[in-house]
């Protein structure tokens, strides 16, 4: 951290404005191709962070009984805004986290269809009705929002989670409170001010910066209602406890390990491309990459082919054409996975493929590293217990699906598999028996559009009500229920007394 100089700084945004950083605590954002210094983000002071949820806290009073037709066009615009910018956040996400050009679009993307889903809210925030449930009374509920809610971000999805978060907290009538990772805001903060220009109103979505004190502040204030969390295992079950401690709704959303298997019947070319993009696209930092390959009776000897085809990959600058895999986000991102790897040696795993200090021309300074598998693994080893979050694949064996199955069971999280072949039957089977939230079948990333939610499991979540979708609606609202009665004119009056008439 240093004292702010002439490089460009990030904004706070609070009631509507885009506010310089009084703190003295910055840090740089750069870019992990060429560790050029983009900008310096704050770490914002407590009275900007109050500043903050004071300026959600107003805008609740107004936006709450905003009509729904209002609230789903501004939608309906931010999602025309985002197309039209999609270049120029893609630019910007690919210098500050690294991922290929072609990555980053993908990434605003999958952000995008939740704001597309978020201007449907007249057919999601919908109360349930039923008719006489006693003499002349009907039941009815409503979903109403639950006040300042806020989120909290991880690096490696900075358009998408941000995305995933604020469109449908404010679309179903609360105010927000946004911390997005400190590695690199720069795309989410373009993505705030488009927001703004589409439509929401001041003080109905602001931004934060800053680290631990920020995030701590917000599982802490006691006008914020409800928080959502994507990130570490570690950070998450921290916040998850903190922010359930001062009363408030949690949901987060953490770390993985990600197994797929392979039966021996499976469509060999289609899975092994798959494979590869999933093990090692984004340099493997997605939290939904497959991370371990387990390879079933036969499947065993298509290792070699797995490794010729990781081989293939292209490791470049995320700028530069046909690139697969670009850098990892930090130096101490990239040290910590080297780190990794040697453990993995000296546990006993076989390097089958070294990625280590690949030579990347014009960008010898990037943190890049190439696909890397290990085979032999086995539970024990470090690089199985721990997430590696780079493209380093463990390849485990076995001799049946069941005990496939058996192996991801016992592993502690709970985000995503997938089973590759060609029989129903097995697929069937895998379907009911596996414990993993997100189950793709011949898919090796199965992450749900938004008209479902994101529905990862056991370790890697702690709060029931998922990201998006319709469960989201549910986490951004109170249900309150009405049972009401009227009386004709004529009627003759007595005490209401339902417990009788039911
Ligand atoms: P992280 O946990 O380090 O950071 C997430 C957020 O927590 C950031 O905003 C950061 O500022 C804050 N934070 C960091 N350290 C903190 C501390 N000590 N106290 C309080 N707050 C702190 O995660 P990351 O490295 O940015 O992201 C990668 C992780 O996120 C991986 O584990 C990945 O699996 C996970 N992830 C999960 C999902 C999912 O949907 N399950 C999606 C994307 C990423």
């Amino acid at each position: 951290m240093s004292q702010p100089n002439t490089l460009p700084t990030v904004k706070l945004l609070i009631g509507g404005e885009l506010v310089e950083s009084t703190t003295r605590e910055w840090r740089d954002i750069v870019n992990p191709a060429t560790q050029e210094i983009l900008a310096r983000v704050p770490f914002a002071t407590e009275a900007e962070m109050n500043a903050a949820v004071a300026s959600a806290k107003e805008a609740f009073k107004t936006w709450r009984k905003t009509p729904i037709g209002v609230r789903s066009r501004i939608f309906l615009k931010y999602q025309q805004l985002i197309r039209e910018h999609m270049k120029e956040l893609a630019a910007i996400l690919t210098a500050e986290q690294g991922k290929t050009l072609p990555d980053a679009e993908g990434d605003v993307f999958r952000g995008l269809e939740v704001v597309e889903h978020a201007a449907g809210i007249g057919n999601l925030q919908l109360g349930e009705l039923a008719n006489n449930v006693a003499t002349g009374v009907d039941t009815y509920t409503l979903l109403q929002p639950l006040g300042v809610c806020a989120g909290i971000t991880p690096f490696n999805f900075p358009a998408m989670i941000p995305l995933w978060m604020f469109p449908m907290a404010i679309a179903t009538g609360n105010t927000f409170v946004l911390k997005p990772s400190e590695q690199d805001p720069m795309v989410t903060m373009r993505l705030a001010e488009l927001a703004m220009e589409a439509g929401v109103p001041p003080g109905v979505l602001n931004v934060i910066h800053g680290g631990a004190d920020a995030v701590n502040m917000i599982c802490d204030h006691p006008d914020i209602k409800a928080v959502s969390f994507v990130g570490s295992t570690r950070v998450g079950t921290h916040v998850y406890n903190r922010a359930s401690q001062a009363g408030k709704r949690v949901q987060c959303m953490m770390g993985a390990k990600n197994h797929g298997i392979i039966l021996p019947d499976a469509h060999k070319e289609q899975t092994l491309n798959n494979l590869v993009g999933a093990a090692f696209g984004a340099a493997g930092q997605r939290c939904m990459a497959l991370s371990v390959l387990i390879l079933v009776g036969e499947a065993q000897s298509w290792l070699p082919d797995l490794v010729a085809k990781a081989k293939t990959l292209k490791v470049n600058a995320g700028v530069e054409d046909a690139t697969d895999l670009g850098p990892v986000v930090s130096c101490s991102a990239l040290e910590r996975i080297h780190s990794l790897i040697e453990r993995g040696v000296a546990e006993g795993a076989e390097l089958a493929l070294d990625g280590r200090k690949p030579q990347v021309a014009g960008y010898e300074k990037g943190n890049f590293i190439a696909p890397t598998i290990f085979s032999g693994v086995t539970a024990e080893m470090s690089i199985y217990r721990e997430e590696i979050f780079g493209p380093v694949l463990c390849v485990m064996q076995v001799d049946s699906l069941d005990e496939a199955i058996a192996l991801i069971n016992a592993n502690p999280n709970g985000n995503g598999t997938a089973l590759f072949t060609r029989s129903g039957a097995a697929a069937r089977h895998f379907q009911e028996e596996i414990d993993v939230g997100q189950v793709g079948i011949n898919v090796p990333i199965p992450v749900p559009v938004p008209m479902f939610s994101f529905t990862g499991s056991r370790g890697s979540k702690l709060g029931d009500l998922g990201p998006y979708g319709k469960q989201v609606v549910q986490f951004y609202t109170q249900t309150k229920t009405v049972i009401q009665r009227w009386f004709d004119e004529n009627e003759v009056g007595g005490p209401v007394n339902t417990t009788i008439n039911l």
